[in-house]
């Protein structure tokens, strides 16, 4: 349903849940961040409203955690494949924590993708179709995040908005769409993605919005965009004039 992801100076996680707080006018079911610190990945999810998800976080900004992710992604959910539980809500991680994915849309042969990825000995944990996105992102995954995750996109039959980090790929988030929306904000020194630019305005009034089958490398202050098969492509600079 919402997307929300961060790169830059400030910590992760306050403009993340802020983020998903302009977002739940769209209404959704669960809600949930992963952060990046170091060279390991954190996730917070919850059923229910982002308040519960703040409240699960307890005093957070004092939490060093917090303070040192600078990258991270946010979610809220809601299910099309599985409850509304705290194992089906986003993000989904994949290779004992090594990629952490959020996803709006439906992977519409997630069933067959899960058999094969079960076969090679992945376990579930959600009964999501995102989940399996995760994972083939995790069985594509050589040391570069944009190759296996640009792999994984031309095997899925769907709909996506994605948001990805890797633990191993420190300062940097992806994102990617292909029928959902994906809108990303360049700010000084940071940059915010969202699905929506409702939550991005606050912070700045510069966007890209990316086009189908475009993937993004997102790094503080900075944009790359690509196509599938990794070729650049320039997508303009707009700027948004509408109030709050
Ligand atoms: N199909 C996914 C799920 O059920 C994503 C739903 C959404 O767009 O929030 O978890």
């Amino acid at each position: 349903c919402g997307i929300v992801a961060y790169a830059g100076v400030r910590a992760a996680s306050p403009i993340l849940l802020q983020g998903l707080r302009k977002l739940e006018y769209r209404g959704y079911d669960s809600a949930g961040i992963a952060i990046h610190r170091g060279s390991a990945i954190e996730i917070y999810k919850q059923e229910g409203k982002v308040a519960n998800l703040v409240d699960s976080l307890g005093d957070y900004q004092n939490d060093l955690v917090h303070q040192q992710a600078h990258v991270g992604i946010a979610h809220t959910r809601w299910a099309t494949h599985g409850p509304p539980t705290q194992a089906n809500a986003h993000p989904h991680s994949a290779g004992d924590g090594r990629i952490a994915l959020v996803h709006n849309g439906i992977i519409e042969n997630y069933r067959s993708l899960k058999s094969k990825l079960e076969a090679q000995g992945h376990v579930f944990l959600s009964d999501t179709d995102s989940e399996v996105l995760a994972h083939l992102v995790d069985s594509h995954y050589e040391g570069d995040l944009f190759t296996a995750l640009s792999a994984a996109l031309k095997q899925v039959d769907g709909t996506y908005g994605v948001a990805c980090i890797c633990a191993d790929e420190a300062g940097k988030l992806l994102v990617a769409r292909r029928g959902s929306p994906i809108v990303i904000g360049l700010g000084d020194g940071e940059t915010i993605v969202a699905s929506d630019a409702s939550a991005i305005i606050s912070h700045t009034r510069q966007v890209i919005y990316l086009d189908d089958n475009d993937i993004a490398i997102v790094e503080e202050g900075k944009v790359d965009v690509r196509t599938l098969d990794a070729v650049p492509v320039q997508r303009d600079l707009a700027s948004i004039d509408w109030s709050e």
